[in-house]
């Protein structure tokens, strides 16, 4: 099998695995004061400071929760019912996890969601950006680092630059990005989200970062875990994942990032000879070296092509998604205006585990079905 959906999640690294075999050792609870207790404590609070460290943050804005929807769902409710934000400014590429709970904070609190424009790539026109946040006071930009889908990167530092100008809160998605860049959240950053199992950690585990100047109330009320803002027992095992998941993306990241940005142009050029009217959807230059989302013409390959791969051995995700037996058109597909009925859309993501060898044997299968059809 050659799995080719690391977007979607990544297997766990045995490093990361046998950081949480150790910390299964740990049971006490780390709320108890005696020595059971104080060593979960100890060991949690060592670990914030670890992921702290590795991100340029410090440890008192970094909260572990479960995942990214969690953290972006936090951040989102917060910014409007503590912070008095009446303007959102975000676009309909962003992940459900922020569309789903935009629309629902529409309805309930009022809130108004205003989209900045942006190009058939799906590039946010800063420009626009900035007439909107001229215009407008107690806002909030809701814009991730990179799509999840296309790949495509935001100017992280431009639009936190941006939004400081303007006295803006910014919240940005970094779950595709955490562990896949040495970033430093620059100043302007408000709030972001991570989620372990993009970056070879554990499902069930991510953080939130919270900058100091933007204290809001929890989501999740109850024995006052994490400094009070994220109530429930911790998740030693998945915050011993997550921080070990962090350390060794980042430490392998410079013989990692290449590789991965050889193997991915190897499989876009031998794509584009096999298929030259294919339309990758994703700008290469600009996007998030994991990912290659890649239009194929019914014309060449037939119907079915998604599933004729996993046939074959190869795991991809495609441009639909599948509500109770239901093929919709991807939403970010359709906003960029990119879908086409006679085109099936396929991403490729990639992780440190992949090799050329697989890219080979993928255009390999895409050959054989093209010359079949
Ligand atoms: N944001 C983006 C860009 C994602 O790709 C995902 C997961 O697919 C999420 C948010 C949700 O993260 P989680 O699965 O940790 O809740």
């Amino acid at each position: 099998m050659i799995y080719f959906d690391n977007a979607a999640t990544t297997p766990l690294h045995p490093e990361v695995k046998m950081a949480m075999t150790g910390a299964m050792e740990l049971f006490g609870n780390p709320t108890s004061v005696h020595s059971f207790g104080r060593e979960s404590r100890v060991f949690i609070e060592d670990q914030r400071s670890l992921a702290a460290s590795l991100l340029g943050i410090r440890p008192s804005e970094i909260y572990f929760t479960s995942g990214g929807t969690e953290s972006l769902q936090t951040a989102l409710t917060g910014a409007v019912r503590d912070l008095g934000v009446k303007q959102i400014i975000t676009s309909p590429l962003e992940h459900h996890a922020v569309l789903h709970n935009l629309q629902a904070m529409a309805a309930t609190s009022g809130v108004q969601i205003v989209h900045a424009a942006f190009d058939s790539c799906g590039r946010i026109d800063t420009g626009n950006l900035e007439q909107l946040l001229r215009g407008a006071s107690n806002s909030l930009v809701a814009l991730m680092h990179a799509n999840n889908e296309t790949g495509m990167l935001l100017p992280l530092e431009d639009v936190a630059a941006l939004c400081k100008r303007h006295h803006a809160l910014f919240l940005t998605d970094t779950v595709q990005t955490t562990g896949k860049y040495r970033l430093s959240l620059p100043e302007g950053i408000s709030f972001a989200a991570a989620s372990a199992h993009k970056f070879h950690g554990p499902k069930g585990t991510g953080f939130m970062y919270i900058n100091s100047d933007n204290p809001i109330k929890p989501l999740i009320l109850g024995g006052g875990q994490e400094r009070s803002m994220r109530s429930g027992t911790e998740n030693i095992m998945g915050i011993a994942g997550i921080t070990k998941a962090l350390e060794v993306a980042l430490r392998d990241l410079d013989t990692v990032k290449p590789r991965i940005e050889n193997l991915r142009e190897a499989l876009l050029k031998g794509i584009l000879e096999l298929v030259p009217d294919a339309r990758i959807i994703t700008n290469i230059p600009d996007s998030l070296y994991t990912i290659m989302n890649v239009g194929f013409p019914n014309s060449a390959f037939g119907e079915m092509l998604l599933y004729r791969l996993d046939i074959e051995g190869i795991a991809v995700s495609g441009g639909s998604a599948c509500n109770s037996g239901v093929s919709n058109p991807s939403h970010v597909l359709l906003a960029l205006g990119a879908y086409e009925h006679d085109f099936q859309y396929i991403r490729f993501s990639f992780s440190r585990f992949n090799t050329p060898g697989e890219a080979a044997r993928c255009l390999e299968i895409l050959g054989g079905m093209v010359r079949k059809q």
